[in-house]
Parts: C-alpha cells; sequence; structure tokens
C-alpha cells in the first residue's frame, strides 16, 4: 500500500518563473534540468521531488506516490483491477525519467493521472539548500501532502481508502468547506480531499514542512519582498496544528509553507471533526486576490 507522496509533476507555459521561487523563498535546490527542459527541485537527498515541465496550459501532470516494498506494487495492481481501473506497468525509461527502479501508472475516475514507485533514487549528503534553511521535512513522511479538489468526497474516500489511506479527520464549515484529510504515515495528512462544485476536479495545493519556526517567518518576508501572490496569512490549522502560510505558484496551484504539523499514532489516533480550519490567522491576503483555486480541469 502507498506509505508516501514521493514526488509531484506539473506542466506550465511558466516553468522558467519556477527558478525564483524555489531558490529565493523556499530555499529548496536546483537538480539538474530534466532532458525536456524541466525544472526539477530538490528538496533532501532523493534526485528531485517537483519537476516543472514545459506545456500550453497549467496542468497536474502526475502525482507520485511510493510503497516501502517492491512486492507492494503487485498488491496494488490487484487491488485496482479489484476497482476497475486500468493500470499499468511503467517502462524502465518512464522509471529512468521519475529516478525510481519500479513504476506503474493508473488514472483515477476523476482523472488524476498516478504514478506508485518503489526505489526512489537518493544520494547520501547531496542536499544543498539554497539559502540557509534548517531543511525540509522529509525522509519516512515524504514530500508534504496535496490537496485534491473532487466533486464528491465522500465516494473517493472508499478509493483512496483501498489504496492505503487512512482518515485522520475532517473539516465541515456548512456552506463554505468539506475536507478530509488522510494519513499513510506519521504525517497528519499526505492527501486531503476537498469538495467541490460537480464536473471539474483539481490541485489546490502542495504542503512542504520545514524543521523550524523562523523558515516560515522569514520565507514568508522574502514571499512579500518579491512580490510572491500570498493566498493565506500565517496562521494555525485547527486539526494539524500546521503553523503556515500559502502563496499561489507561476502555475495557478498554491503552496502551503510550514512547520510543526502534527503526527499521528497509528494505535492511538481517533478521527475527529473540526468546525474551522484555522485556530488563528490565514486570512485571506490581499495580494493573493484573484488568484485561481487550483489546477482545475474537467472530471471525464
Ligand atoms: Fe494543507
Amino acid at each position: 500500500m502507498i506509505t508516501s507522496l514521493a514526488y509531484l509533476g506539473i506542466k506550465s507555459p511558466n516553468k522558467d518563473e519556477w527558478p525564483d521561487l524555489v531558490t529565493k523563498v523556499w530555499g529548496a535546490q536546483l537538480a539538474e534540468p530534466g532532458p525536456d527542459g524541466s525544472v526539477r527541485v530538490k528538496f533532501d537527498d532523493a534526485l528531485w521531488r517537483l519537476q516543472i515541465h514545459p506545456g500550453e496550459q497549467d496542468e497536474t501532470a502526475y502525482i507520485g506516490w511510493g510503497v516501502d516494498h517492491e512486492e507492494d506494487l503487485h498488491a496494488l495492481l490487484k487491488t485496482l483491477a479489484d476497482l476497475g481501473v486500468a493500470a499499468e506497468v511503467g517502462s524502465d525509461e518512464l522509471a529512468a525519467e521519475r529516478a525510481v527502479n519500479r513504476i506503474i501508472t493508473f488514472t483515477d475516475p476523476w482523472g488524476f493521472r498516478h504514478e506508485v514507485t518503489w526505489g526512489q533514487s537518493h544520494i547520501a549528503c547531496s542536499f544543498q539548500p539554497s539559502r540557509p534553511i534548517s531543511g525540509f521535512v522529509t525522509g519516512q513522511q515524504g514530500l508534504g501532502h496535496v490537496l485534491l479538489l473532487l466533486p464528491d468526497i465522500d465516494q473517493a474516500h472508499e478509493f483512496f481508502g483501498k489504496l492505503g489511506f487512512r482518515l485522520s479527520d475532517k473539516i465541515i464549515v456548512p456552506g463554505r468547506l468539506y475536507a478530509r484529510f488522510y494519513h499513510c504515515n506519521a504525517r497528519h495528512h499526505t492527501l486531503a480531499l476537498g469538495q467541490c462544485p460537480p464536473g471539474v476536479a483539481g490541485l489546490n495545493h502542495l504542503m512542504i514542512q520545514l524543521q523550524s519556526i523562523d523558515d516560515v517567518g522569514l520565507a514568508y518576508e522574502l514571499a512579500e519582498e518579491h512580490g510572491v501572490p500570498l493566498t493565506m496569512t500565517l496562521g494555525r490549522h485547527s486539526n494539524d496544528r500546521q503553523f503556515s502560510f500559502y502563496h499561489s505558484t507561476p502555475s495557478s496551484f498554491h503552496v502551503e509553507y510550514g512547520y510543526g504539523g502534527l503526527e499521528v499514532d497509528e494505535e492511538a489516533w481517533v478521527p475527529r471533526v473540526y468546525d474551522r480550519s484555522a485556530i488563528w490567522g490565514h486570512k485571506p491576503h490581499p495580494s493573493g486576490k484573484g488568484r485561481p483555486m487550483g489546477i482545475m480541469h474537467q472530471v471525464p
């Protein structure tokens, strides 16, 4: 079963605007560009975990997940077949491009392409932040979390449950927000699902987590300084207690830059329901006004 978010792939006409955000605000590292000129971003000793390919329009190209053992991919192929989802074993060329040893691919009922992988390439002691930061919380917890917008998240609960995602909690603000949060490792959530109108689906945000609260405060100032559109001010989430802010990226989706997310003890965890998303803060910021809610696509 899936145990982490390994990587994320985006297509965008604004690929060349990414290096500034990555190096001047995040403190992440630019890896060697991909064969198609993609921008590859490194957060730890994995070769890369975010890749922005050139494209005609913003597109969620693929969401890359990791499993712990090679055999888990066989089990997953069977699970997907039982769900009536056509999955393919990816070629060696594809595995090499993604810097993994084994890969299977499938498209979910909402039109997202998923890649489930084993054996992501790491080079020990290779991560060099582009500005002084304490580092990103990755390792067993993977890259971070993604929030997908789907028109029927209750239906999706069953689908993603079979892939290994366990409910952490829900946030329900009547008439405003309905979201479900799922873990597959110690990170409070690796996958979040937010309810959106019928007919469309999309990638709302990627969360990356820092090891120090000061990294977040400093990045907030740097984002303001470099004119990055902020979509939500500093605040603390009610459920995972993440201290974070949100900014828009050159490719329509958002990034949550955070610190201090809760870790789940699977044995003792009891899912709860919250009636607000933040304890304090996370207010809309004027600079992010009018930014799209994410990279949206039509549900097939
Ligand atoms: Fe988040």
